[in-house]
């Protein structure tokens, strides 16, 4: 039998999809279960959520929200397993192992780590600056070769290669360096035409469960000017909502659209009408497929329980190699 390459990649549950994660990763993980030579585990990160403040009474709902998203995205539980990271606490003991060998100056050194602590500056936990190092140990305790993300994560992509390095070299040979799998949406701007569409900024994105009247008046406030000048911005609302044609209407849409910025100017409000019903026109399946799942909980748990009972053989394999190379056995 051939060996099948292993795929991890995770979300946490704050707040239902938007459009740059479904782009950014969700695109990356359903190209990547189609693959017969491919083994995918795909997680709802929870032990990450909860580093930033969060409402323990509504978190196990986010946690099934995030759930019915990944099976509305078309997530294919007979092509690929999912699981809940907080059920497998196999993942917390390989971080433990791990943050043994991992500099700490490097940790409070890393962009997303001053970013969190400017952004939440009551909440500067030790989960946060502890958080590459158990998304290391996320993706290294199914030794994954692949991990579809968007561009935002390529650093922590790179620190969890660096700490396959570090253990390889003084245990021995035991972890892959895995490989970011990136999509052509990789980065989806945000709608205020200011850094990434995300979670965190209200403003900034179209969530998948959003209905066709909140597209229009989400699509409504992003900043445009009179649509003239000698050259397409590549930044701010404009370049967002040409991102949103590409991605929806095409590449020959999104052109034609150019071509007016350059000389007659663009009407803004057709596009952002036509634009908000291209949108929504995708999401309505979706959106379908949610509501069947969220009459179905019983087939949500089995689809739940049965990705867990296979990530458990793997990550009790794992840890207990690791055991070993480290001398505890
Ligand atoms: P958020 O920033 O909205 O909280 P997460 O940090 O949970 O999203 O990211 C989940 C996945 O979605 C990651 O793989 C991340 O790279 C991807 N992602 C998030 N925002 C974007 C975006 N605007 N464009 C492309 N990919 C994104």
């Amino acid at each position: 039998m051939i060996k099948k390459r292993r795929v991890f990649s995770g979300t946490r549950p704050t707040g239902h999809l938007h459009l740059g994660n479904y782009f950014g990763a969700i695109k990356g993980y359903l190209k990547l279960q189609d693959e017969k030579n491919l083994d995918c585990i795909y997680a709802i990160v929870d032990l990450h959520g909860v580093t930033s403040p969060y409402n323990p009474k509504t978190y196990p709902k986010e946690v099934t929200d995030l759930v019915l998203d990944y099976l509305a995205c078309g997530l294919d539980p007979k092509k690929s397993h999912l699981i809940i990271q907080s059920h497998l606490p196999q993942h917390l003991e390989l971080a433990y192992y791990l943050s043994t060998i991992y500099p700490v100056s490097r940790l409070e050194q890393l962009p997303t780590y001053k970013e969190k602590k400017l952004e939440q500056p009551k909440y500067i936990n030790l989960g946060l600056l502890y958080y590459p190092i158990l998304m290391a140990a996320d993706i290294l305790i199914y030794k994954a070769e692949l991990v579809p993300v968007g561009k935002d994560q390529l650093p922590h992509l790179e620190l969890t290669r660096e700490v396959a390095r570090m253990f390889n070299n003084y245990f021995g040979k035991t972890f892959p360096e895995p490989q970011a799998f990136l999509t052509s949406g990789s980065y989806v701007p945000s709608l205020t035409g200011e850094g990434k569409m995300s979670k965190t900024n209200e403003n900034s994105y179209i969530s998948l469960i959003d209905d066709l009247d909140t597209i229009k008046k989400k699509l409504a406030k992003v900043p445009t000017d009179l649509g003239h000048g000698n050259k397409v911005p590549q930044q701010g609302g404009i370049n967002a909502l040409l991102t949103l044609v590409e991605l929806f209407m095409g590449k020959l849409k999104r052109e034609q659209y150019e071509k007016q910025y350059l000389t007659t100017g663009i009407k803004y409000q057709p596009l952002k009408n036509e634009l908000a019903q291209y949108i929504y026109n995708y999401l309505k399946p979706i959106q379908a497929k949610r509501a069947y799942y969220q009459k179905h909980p019983q087939l949500i748990k089995e689809i739940i329980e049965n990705g867990e009972r296979y990530a458990l053989g793997i990550v009790q394999k794992t840890l207990l190699e690791v055991k070993r190379k480290m001398g505890f056995r």
